[in-house]
């Protein structure tokens, strides 16, 4: 479970487990940030629901193509790679 009701994108990750459903076979995921600096890797759909958008007034889920370009940009950070043993780059794997 993640925990957390402020989240932004800090990187773009390829570990397959989502730490929001527990999804284990994910083929792409983000990794995000809440409002105490806890990171989590979760998969594109749940990112779209907790990175939300404000239009006209109105909190809407961002589309999952987003998240991918906006995961794509951000760079996990070094704690995180630490933190969970995990460091395989996720763009020149292509
Ligand atoms: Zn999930």
């Amino acid at each position: 479970m993640i925990s957390g009701t402020k989240f932004k994108m800090v990187g773009s990750s390829d570990y397959p487990l989502c730490d929001c459903c527990g999804k284990t076979n994910l083929t792409r995921a983000v990794i995000v940030e809440n409002e105490h600096a806890e990171e989590f890797n979760i998969g594109v759909i749940c990112a779209s629901k907790v990175l939300r958008q404000v239009y006209q007034g109105k909190k809407l889920p961002v589309s999952q193509g987003a998240i991918i370009s906006m995961g794509k940009e951000a760079k996990a950070s070094a704690a995180w790679k630490i933190r969970n043993g995990y460091s395989a780059p996720s763009l020149a794997a292509a």
